[in-house]
Order: C-alpha cells, then structure tokens, then sequence
C-alpha cells in the first residue's frame, strides 16, 4: 500500500508571516506565492523546527493520502481538503491510520517541539479568522511610559461584546490593519500578546488589554513595520479593529499555586507577564509558588507598567527591574540582573516545581542562555542537562521576535 502522511498549512489560519520558511532547513521545503504558503511533499523531511515557532498553529495539519497534493493545488486552496477516508484501498481505515500516525511520531521524537505546562488549562485557537474575524470595539487606549519619552507604549482595552473569544495568560491575537498594501490585498495580519489575565481585563467582562509599542513607519521600509502599531496607538475608544485568533497553545501559565514562575522579559516583552501576575494577583496567594520578574527597559519612564509595578507587594511578585541607558556607563540588561540573583535562580532550575518564560527582543536569548549556563557552571549544575529537561517538561518557553 503505497500512501504517506502529507504535512500541509491551513490557508484559512495562516497568517503568512514566514516564520515557517525561516525555520525550514530544507530550502524550497516551504515555498510561497502572494496567495499562500505550502509544503513541497517531496523535499519535507519532517524535521518539525517550523512546527513549534509557528504562532497560529497553521503549519501543524496533516492528511493521510495516496499521491500527495501538488504545490499548485495548495496555491488554489482557501481551505485544506477534508481528511481522506481509507475504508476502500487495502487494510482497514484504523490500521492505516495507525501506521501513518506512527510516521508522524517516529517525525515528533527529538523535534523539539515544547509542550504547554503539564498543568495548563487549554486553549482554544483559531475561532476567529482573517475571512471571518471578530469585531472588537475599542474600550480604553492609554499610554503607559511617561509623556514626551521616546517609547510610546500603550495599554489597549478590547470589548468582545457577545462574541466568544476566550483567552489564557499567554495567548496571542491577531489584528488586521484597515486598507489594503501595494498590490491591493488586505494587510497581513499583527500577533500581540494578550496582556490581561482569563477572566478579563475587567474581571467578568467579555474584554481583554493589549501591550503595544509605537515604531516610527518606514523605519525598517521594507517590511512596512510600524504600520499596524501606529494603527493600534492611534485607536480611539469606541473604533471597530477586526480580530483574528486566539493563537498559542504552548506558552502558557501553569495552573498550579505551587509552581514558580520566573519571567525574564525586555520592553513590551512584558505582555504575557502582566496577564500572568494579574492571573496570581487576583486568585490571592494561595499557594508556595513564587513568581519572579526580570523586566528590562531603557529607563523607568520607559517601562511599561512602572507604576502598576511598584504597587505589587513582595509576597506577590519579586521583582527586579533592570535599565539600560540611565546615567553613563551603567547599562544593565536582564542577563546581567540574572547573575546578581544567582543562588535564588540555581535554586529554582534544580525544583521541579519551576517554569521559566522568555519573552521580548531576538538578542535577549542568547545573552539570558549564556546567564543560566554561567549560574549553573558557578553551582556545579549541567546547564544543557536542565534546560533538555526543562524543554522536555514544557517549563522553558521562548518568545522573542
Ligand atoms: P526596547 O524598548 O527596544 O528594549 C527594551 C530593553 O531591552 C532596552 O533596555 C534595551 O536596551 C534592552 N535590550 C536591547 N538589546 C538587548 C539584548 N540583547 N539583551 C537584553 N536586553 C536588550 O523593546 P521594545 O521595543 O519594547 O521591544 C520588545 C520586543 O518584544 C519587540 O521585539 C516586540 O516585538 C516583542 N514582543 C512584543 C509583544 C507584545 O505583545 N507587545 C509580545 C512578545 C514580544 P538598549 O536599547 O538600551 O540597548
């Protein structure tokens, strides 16, 4: 029986931001043309490393098929094709599907793909798409840095009305600026971070906030960046944004009161973080968990939230927060606040109880990996023996942009 198990990307979910043909070591394994994005069956090895960057969780479909679908049938699709169903070729559907799933596992082993906390509550994804999004009337739009510094970061409150869009700390959403680009198609859709906790912004209420940065447009021209933020900023209260999502089922908050939850962060990094401390704040302190914050920005006028910050009793959130361009010769990154905290951070890596969530620029990776590597050479620990575990048990969470 010749059929194989067809790695495909749902064109109604995909939000075409190329994070997949970035991470595909394959070249022309993943291809695009203005329409879509698809996979050449004949040169994916099932590597998996564009699975887990993906935010929308298009990239992750399969279909069981006897010749697999071309790249130009997968440019044609607004959707993916329904499943195939084996009862007439040889061998019993279950059988077959059996089989193909065990291609599929044999694939998963060491992909690296990083499960949700095992405690975390599950999301739901991809309600709302850019063919039918929902509509959200904007019910606050606040600048959350100081006036007249250069980071103009605003705090923005999205009303959902009667629509379903239930949300977990963690969680993206999608946004779809007004207006069309170059070639007359519609933007392409913006992730952001949900900055509010489950039940709302404002508990009970069918809301939640948003954590966003203005960019100057045309500052990186190519990529139009600063397009949608500018949009988001200059939002008024009661204007209609269209939203796609919820996205994100793995960077998710552990609903244990026992685990402690260190978030390492950089600007509106922040995002995720305010959701989850917001999570604790308001449940009370109800178990042994602790829940730390390294939080780096330019300067205390310029991080977000500074002043809801400094209202967080210890008890609830243990916080350093780390400047980077005040006075001179002073600059201080997250990594290098990381080291002045040593014992508690070598502490936490060896509990079992311990999740850690990186979330904000690119370059703060490297420089957090090297601060947990040096932490764990100072207290005779193997560093890239936790961190395999860590990613194992789905308690490291990476999300830089
Ligand atoms: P930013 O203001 O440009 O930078 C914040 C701080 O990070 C500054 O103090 C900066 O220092 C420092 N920094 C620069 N390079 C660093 C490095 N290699 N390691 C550690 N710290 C470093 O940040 P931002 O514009 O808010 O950007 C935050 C990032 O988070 C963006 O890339 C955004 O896309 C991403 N993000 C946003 C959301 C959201 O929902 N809003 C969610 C997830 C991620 P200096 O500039 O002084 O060197």
């Amino acid at each position: 029986m010749v059929f194989m198990r067809q790695h495909l990307i749902d064109p109604e979910v995909c939000i075409r931001c190329n994070t997949c043909e970035e991470n595909c070591p394959i070249e022309g394994a993943i291809e695009h043309n203005d329409d879509n994005y698809v996979v050449n069956a004949a040169l994916c090895e099932y590597c998996m490393n564009c699975i887990a960057p993906c935010p929308t969780g298009a990239i992750n479909n399969w279909r069981n098929v006897r010749q697999p679908y071309s790249l130009e049938q997968q440019y044609l699709w607004d959707e993916l094709p329904a499943s195939i169903e084996w009862a007439d070729t040889e061998g019993t559907t279950e059988a077959l599907e059996e089989e193909a799933n065990q291609i599929l596992d044999v694939a998963h082993q060491g992909s690296g793909v990083v499960p949700a906390p095992a405690t975390a509550a599950r999301p739901q994804i991809n309600l709302w798409s850019q063919g039918s999004p929902a509509k959200a009337i904007v019910a606050g739009n606040y600048r959350i840095t100081e006036a007249g510094t250069e980071s103009d970061v605003r705090h923005i409150i999205l009303d959902f009305g009667s629509q379903s869009f239930p949300v977990l700390e963690g969680q993206s959403l999608g946004v779809i600026p007004p207006g069309v680009d170059d070639n007359g198609k519609p933007h392409a859709v913006r992730l952001y971070s949900i900055s509010s906790p489950r039940d709302g912004e404002r508990p009970n209420y069918n809301n939640l906030s948003l954590t966003v940065k203005r960019i100057a447009y045309g500052e990186h021209d190519e990529t139009k960046k600063g397009l949608a933020s500018n949009y988001m900023c200059d939002l008024q209260k009661g204007d209609e944004v269209e939203i796609t999502g919820p996205f994100g089922s793995t960077f998710l908050m552990p609903n244990d009161a026992a685990a402690h939850i260190v978030m390492l962060c950089t600007g509106t990094g922040v995002a995720p973080f305010r959701a989850m401390t917001e999570r604790r704040r308001r449940m009370g302190i109800v178990g042994s968990g602790k829940t730390m914050l390294f939080f780096g920005a330019r300067s205390a006028s310029e991080l977000p939230y500074f002043g809801p910050l400094q209202k967080l009793s210890g008890e609830l959130l243990d916080q350093e927060l780390v400047y980077s361009r005040v006075g001179a010769g002073t600059k201080e990154y997250v990594q290098d606040r990381m080291l002045k905290r040593a014992s508690d951070l070598a502490e936490l890596l060896e509990d079992e109880d311990s999740h850690f969530f990186v979330c904000g620029l690119k370059g703060m990776e490297t420089g957090v990996e090297n601060s947990f590597k040096q932490i764990c050479l100072e207290h005779n620990m193997d560093w890239d023996k936790i961190r395999t575990t860590l990613l194992a048990e789905g308690r490291y969470h990476i999300e830089t942009y």
